[in-house]
């Protein structure tokens, strides 16, 4: 089977090309400068991954950013690069032919593919409410798992249950690490996640044969180890207490802090501050639009995107959260205050 490099070089591109998308799939993945040469190497020579993906309660929308990956690697190379043997979207067998090529894969690929997993599992009523070729959701997941070498679960439904577990929840939603018990879940939060950040787990595995270090809530550190706000290029505006009013007034044409405008950033993690979105070209809020968490448990549920946190604390029940979110707003006040007299000294 081919490796990344050789599908780089079959697509026309050079050998500068395929060490630049290296590069940056280390300094993403926070790999040691040293490491470099054993990055080369193993996409150099070992085969491209094998992946099953499954889709359950979903919109899809996390396969669509998926392929859309343009700053690691490509869009033509990534869809060469992953040898997709299952997915129900983007795969032409359908109907007996598309579960027999999985049945295949699991037995062939024993312990070495990666199971990646979109949308959330309805366990409910045995199953009844999400079947794919007569068998419950459940059944599938559990099927693949067992033998899988890395289950990744992709997006806000599949890592928390997601918006098919917003209430009244009607078909049990349960998020994919619910179902597996004891079996390790990377979770990869975000409606839809980063692209470049599920292409740089699974690229991950391949050059070092394991997955990436987890937090407690099974999320790569790497990637969801820091909030919105701790790299968002608005804090100096957020630390000098300078907060846009509305979305067309003068204090948002001058790009201030968006918290007042409801941005969730300070209490979600996520790597849209540095990786960005569309080729690391920009993210919502240098869009100009908060953030409004999408990437946290139960994003849905907490409905009020526009509504501040400190004004959520008291009028809607954000629990346990927001009082830091008031404390930091006023740090900042009294850091920025700090800066002022250091500046005037
Ligand atoms: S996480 Fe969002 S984008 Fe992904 S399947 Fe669920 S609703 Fe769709
Ligand atoms: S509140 Fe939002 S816009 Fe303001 S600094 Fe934090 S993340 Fe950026």
């Amino acid at each position: 089977m081919e490796s990344l490099y050789h599908i780089y070089r079959r697509r026309g591109y050079t050998r500068r090309d395929f060490l630049k998308s290296v590069l940056l799939l280390s300094a993403v993945l926070g790999f040691p400068p040293t490491s470099f040469g054993q990055a080369v190497k193993a996409l150099e020579l070992k085969p491209k991954p094998v992946v099953i993906w499954l889709e359950f309660q979903d919109c899809a929308g996390c396969t669509e950013s998926f392929i859309r990956s343009t700053s690691i690697l490509p869009s033509d190379v990534l869809l060469d690069y992953i040898s997709l043997e299952y997915h129900e979207t983007l795969m032409s067998p359908s109907g007996f032919y598309a579960e027999e090529a999985k049945r295949e894969a699991i037995e062939k690929y024993k312990g070495k593919y990666i199971l990646i997993v979109e949308g959330s599992v309805s366990p409910r009523n045995k199953g009844v409410y999400c079947t794919v070729s007569g068998k419950s959701n459940v059944e599938l997941l559990k099927e693949a798992a067992q033998n899988a070498g890395l289950v990744i679960a992709v997006g806000s439904c599949a890592s928390w249950g997601g918006i098919p577990h917003a209430e009244p929840n009607p078909t049990g939603a349960v998020p994919v690490s619910q179902i597996l018990g004891d079996r390790q879940v990377v979770n990869i939060p975000g409606c839809p996640p980063i692209s470049d950040v599920m292409v740089a787990v699974i690229a991950g595995f391949v050059i070092t044969g394991k997955p990436p270090e987890l937090d407690s809530m099974g999320r790569p550190k790497t990637f969801y180890g820091q909030t919105i706000h701790d790299r968002c290029y608005r804090r100096p505006f957020y630390n000098a207490g300078k907060l846009a009013g509305s979305f067309d007034d003068e204090s948002a044409r001058k790009g201030y802090c968006l918290y007042k405008l409801g941005c969730k950033g300070p209490i979600t993690r996520n790597a849209c501050a540095t990786i960005r979105w569309n080729g690391g070209l920009s993210f919502p809020i240098q869009s100009g639009h908060p953030c409004f968490g999408c990437s946290e448990p139960n994003f849905w549920d907490r409905g009020f995107i526009y509504s501040p946190l400190s004004v959520v604390e008291g009028g809607f029940g954000w629990k346990g959260i927001l009082a830091g979110v008031a404390t930091g707003v006023a740090l900042g006040a009294a850091s920025a205050a700090i800066n002022k007299k250091f500046r005037e000294k």
